[in-house]
């Protein structure tokens, strides 16, 4: 069945993947953004296409249109990103939050919310499954993003619970791949960036820190599934690849992987940097029938060509 579906942040990286499966499916995609960490790029292949449509609004800003399913992606994701105006991030996510809340109640539409594995703060417990509470600073300065994302999540559940909404909160565990902008700061395209341009690799700390990385592929698999899935199934659902490594791991595979001459140099770790993340998908693979296929070898493969291409496009 055809379905008109709004994506929130749908310029960004997860959100362009997104509207580009969704349009392939045969759907009618509204993707909205306000190019704040998104490109007009990432979305420029599917312009041309009839079904799809591109407004450029905040999100948290008064909208009408008729949608039977939203994705509310629209908040910054990179570290570098959310704490660079970290009122205007909570701003969007919680303000956001109910915007699209409020627009799901009046068009009866079932609405998907981008929650994260931040909401579990620097967790006492590895891996981390949904029944974990988390360990959050609530004043630190990941506080406007995980502390956002939290509230989302209640407000999301609180529609459920008092106005019926058909709600769907899947927790995002670190997702990579093409489309992440050269300079979001993130780990995995610092990386590569570096290595590919020959720059002194940033290992913040000692690099002991783990993170599971998940290929975007896997990832937007998840959503359309965990969107697609019954209405009981309401989530919090964890979608990430349980395949953990180290920060300084992750640095040496990329070095070896672009055959590049860096070296790896060791700066202060940022605040409230949680010190081990792998998230437990046992329950995406019992409700969803859903595990990540895409190895951390393949996809940086995959990753490293993209940016290389981009870099040499730029001539940089
Ligand atoms: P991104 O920064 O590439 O994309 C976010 C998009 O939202 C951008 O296009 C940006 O311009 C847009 N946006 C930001 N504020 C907005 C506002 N006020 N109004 C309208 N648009 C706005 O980040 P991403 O990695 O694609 O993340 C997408 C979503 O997934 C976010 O909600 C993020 O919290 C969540 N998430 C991502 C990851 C990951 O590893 N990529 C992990 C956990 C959660
Ligand atoms: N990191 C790093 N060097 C960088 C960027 C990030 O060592 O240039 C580390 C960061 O301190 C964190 C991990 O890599 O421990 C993942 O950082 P990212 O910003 O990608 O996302 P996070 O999971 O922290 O939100």
């Amino acid at each position: 069945m055809t379905k008109r579906i709004l994506v929130t942040g749908g310029a960004g990286f997860l959100g362009s993947h997104l509207c580009r499966h969704l349009v392939e499916a045969g759907h009618h995609v509204l993707c909205l953004d306000n190019f704040s960490t998104g490109t007009k790029a990432n979305v420029e292949p599917l312009l041309a296409n009839a079904r799809f449509a591109l407004k450029c609004q905040d999100v948290t800003d008064p909208l009408e249109a008729g949608v039977d399913e939203i994705y509310n992606l629209a908040c910054p994701a990179s570290p570098l990103s959310y704490q660079r105006d970290p009122i205007m991030t909570t701003k969007t996510s919680v303000l956001g939050a109910i915007a699209m809340l409020e627009l799901a109640k009046r068009q009866r539409a079932r609405i998907f919310q981008a929650s994260t594995s931040e909401i579990y703060g620097d967790p006492a417990a590895s891996p981390q499954s949904e029944t974990y509470w988390g360990n959050v600073n609530p004043i630190g300065v990941r506080a406007c993003y995980n502390e956002a994302k939290r509230c989302a999540e209640t407000l999301v559940f609180d529609y459920w619970r008092q106005h019926g909404l058909r709600i769907k909160i899947a927790r995002i565990f670190n997702t990579y791949g093409p489309n992440m902008r050269a300079d979001d700061g993130r780990v995995v395209s610092n990386f590569i960036v570096q290595a590919l341009r020959g720059e002194a690799i940033t290992v913040y700390g000692d690099g002991r820190q783990t993170r599971s990385f998940c290929y975007v592929d896997d990832m937007i698999s998840g959503f359309v599934r965990l969107m697609d899935s019954g209405d009981p199934i309401t989530g919090p659902v964890n979608l990430g690849n349980p395949e953990q490594i180290t920060v300084l791991d992750l640095a040496k595979r990329i070095i070896d992987m672009t055959g590049s001459r860096s070296r790896i140099v060791h700066v202060a770790l940022p605040g409230d940097d949680p010190k081990q993340r792998q998230p437990d998908i046992a329950m995406a693979a019992a409700l969803l029938d859903w595990r990540p296929s895409i190895s951390l070898s393949e996809g940086l493969g995959r990753t490293i060509a993209h940016l290389d291409g981009e870099l040499r496009a730029a001539g940089v």
